[in-house]
Formats: C-alpha cells, structure tokens, sequence
C-alpha cells in the first residue's frame, strides 16, 4: 500500500474564520480523506508541529508527499527542506499543490524563481487535459470545470516540464501550465495547480481523482538507488604498456 505524507502550512485555517468554514479540520485533513477512501496509507504532517512534522522517520515511511503551503515558506527550515530535498532525489514522490509553487522544496527542485502572475477574483477555471492517455488524467474527460478559483497565469517561471498533463483557462483570459511532471534524481513530482484556500476545489471528484492519479505516479519504483563512484571493471581490460 502506499504510504502517504499529506504536509499542510495550516495557518489559513487557523487564523480566518472564512478559511475554516471551507475546510474546518484543515485542508491536510480533506485531503487524507479522499486518499483514505482511494485506499491509501496516510499520515498527515503540519508546520506547528516539531521538525515540521517530517522527522527523518516520517520521511523513511513516506512513498510519496504531498505539499500545501503559502504565507509560512520561509518558516519552513533549511535543514527540513534538504532532508525532503534528499529523500526525493533517493525516489520519493512529490505532489506539489497550487501556492506550493513558492514552497522552498519545490524552488530548490526547479532552480528558477518559480513566479508567476496571479489573481484572486474568484473566475471560473476550466483545466483542459492536454495529454490524454497519461495516467494522472485517467478517469477525466475532456476538462475539469471549476466555478471559482485563483487565477495563476504564465509565464510560470519553471524549467520545460517532462509532460505538460492539464492547461487552465481563466474567465479573465489567462492561461497556466497547470499539471506537469519533472523527475529529480531517482524521484518524480507532479505539480498541480487547484486549490486556493478560499474555494471548495478539494471537494471536487475530479480534482481528487486527479491527486490519487499523480499519487500513485509518483509511487517509487522498487529500484535501488544507483551506485556511484568510482567503479572496478567488469572486464580485464587490455592495457597496451606505453613505451
Ligand atoms: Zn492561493
């Protein structure tokens, strides 16, 4: 079974009634829900919590982690993020969700500034599935409506994923690259979009069927990690003496 870590800042929902109204155990809690109900194994993991919740054991038990931050990521510590940064170069998954974007972990990943423009208008979202036979769009048809969201708009200053899985379209005219894959070392990450703190979009079927989707992509292969260094001949190779 898989074992997933849902990590969640958890400061939105604590400090703004509004917040709370849309997710009251937070939104970690609506996440694990529908990963539990997918058949998964999860744990949950907030910021408050000492080492942020991702103790070097956590981490050891975790397939895939999944990451929702926003105003909190520069309380995040270095020395977590390179712990985090290290376990997926070592093959394990990273889901990264909506302001995540500006999450250490994933900027550390990506190398850029990782910007982008926003708008907070409440628009509607329509996410059109640019590569159909790709597992993470399995089970959604032609697009996913969302009657209100935060605009993110390109340029999204990240390098050219591997695989570009779903293209937003705004009501305000924008369009963003809104699910896309990249591998680092021996791990993948799969980002998505959705998921402003203010709107319902982890209730939505689609949305959670997609999370399961980039989920179980991201699952580690059973391959060990690959051995570096210097390396003996496998070989006796014919060393001609030079004279
Ligand atoms: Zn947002």
């Amino acid at each position: 079974m898989v074992k997933v870590t849902v990590w969640n800042e958890y400061r939105h929902e604590r400090e703004s009634e509004s917040i709370r109204a849309v997710y009251p155990e937070g939104i970690h809690s609506q996440i694990a829900s529908f990963l539990k109900e997918a058949g998964l194994d999860v744990k949950t993991a907030t910021l408050d919590e000492p080492e942020h919740g991702l103790t070097e054991e956590v981490l050891n038990n975790t397939d895939v982690l999944i990451w929702w931050g926003h105003k909190a990521h520069k309380e995040v510590s270095d020395e977590i993020v390179d712990r985090v940064h290290q376990r997926v170069l070592q093959g394990m998954g990273l889901v990264v969700l909506h302001s995540g974007h500006m999450s250490k972990i994933f900027m550390k990943l990506m190398g850029t500034s990782c910007d982008l423009k926003w708008r907070e208008a409440g628009e509607k979202e329509r996410l059109w599935v640019m590569n159909p036979s790709h597992p993470i769009a399995e089970g959604i048809g032609e697009y996913i409506e969302l009657e209100h969201e935060e605009m993110y708009g390109t340029h999204f200053d990240v390098p050219a994923p591997d695989e570009l899985i779903f293209v937003g379209w705004f009501e305000g005219g924008n369009v963003f690259p809104s699910g896309s894959t990249y591998r680092r070392g021996s791990g993948k990450i799969f980002y998505f979009q959705p998921g402003h703190e203010s709107y319902p979009t982890y209730y939505h079927p689609d949305i959670q069927r997609v999370i399961v989707n980039g989920v179980r992509w991201c699952e580690p292969t059973s391959r060990a990690y690959p051995v570096y260094g210097s390396s003996q001949e496998l070989e006796p190779i014919k060393r001609e003496v030079l004279q």
